[in-house]
């Protein structure tokens, strides 16, 4: 009982300096989720502000809904007004139907900025914007093909991306069927719960 008890002293010390350590670390942390949490709610207000646009394949974030520009083309085989998929539907003033020389056709959505990856040198053959050159456009996360980039054709051929992202004369055309909005993609991911019921 003796030894009992006396281990029981000693761990009772042991537990009171391990017990105070934790609770410093709690001090520690504390006004940091204070803090996440004050900038939780600006966050989410951006987002359903703007949508975020998503890679089909993967999943990245590519695009920002407020960035849907228009840039008209005289080669486009026609242009409609359309809302990308999603539960708050997502106005896109013309979303524009081409076809490529080798008779496959896009519908193409203009961005003034979209994260993604371009692939220099630029080709202003068979450009579907004339005065603008065009380089492939990819998913940086999956290397999905997403579209093509577009700057002036008396640019260089290669530029470096700061250069093309700072410059206002430069857009994105991203394929329709490439993008789903993040909305859209959540909801994919709640529909699975139906089959474990
Ligand atoms: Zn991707």
């Amino acid at each position: 009982m003796g030894t009992g008890s006396g281990t029981g002293g000693t761990g009772g010390t042991g537990m009171g300096t391990a017990a105070s350590h934790p609770l410093l670390l709690l001090l520690f942390l504390h006004p940091c989720l204070q803090l996440g949490r004050a900038c939780g709610p600006g966050t989410e207000k951006d987002v359903s502000t703007d949508p975020l646009m998503l890679c089909r394949a993967c999943g990245a974030e590519v695009a920002n809904g407020s960035d849907v520009g228009f840039v008209p083309s005289r080669l486009a085989l026609s242009s409609r007004n359309d809302t990308l998929p999603g539960g708050r539907r997502v106005a896109v003033p013309n979303v524009q139907l081409f076809e490529n020389p080798h008779g496959r056709r896009f519908e193409v959505i203009a961005f003034r900025r979209a994260g993604v990856a371009l692939h220099w040198p630029a080709d202003e053959r068979a450009s579907w914007f004339p005065g603008f050159a065009w380089t492939v456009a990819t998913c940086p996360r999956c290397k999905a093909h997403l579209g093509w980039g577009f700057q002036p054709d008396h640019w260089p051929h290669t530029v470096t991306a700061s250069h093309f992202e700072d410059s206002p004369s430069t857009f994105l055309g991203l394929i329709a069927r490439a993008l789903v909005t993040e909305e859209f993609a959540s909801s994919l991911l709640v529909t699975p719960k139906s089959f474990v019921s």
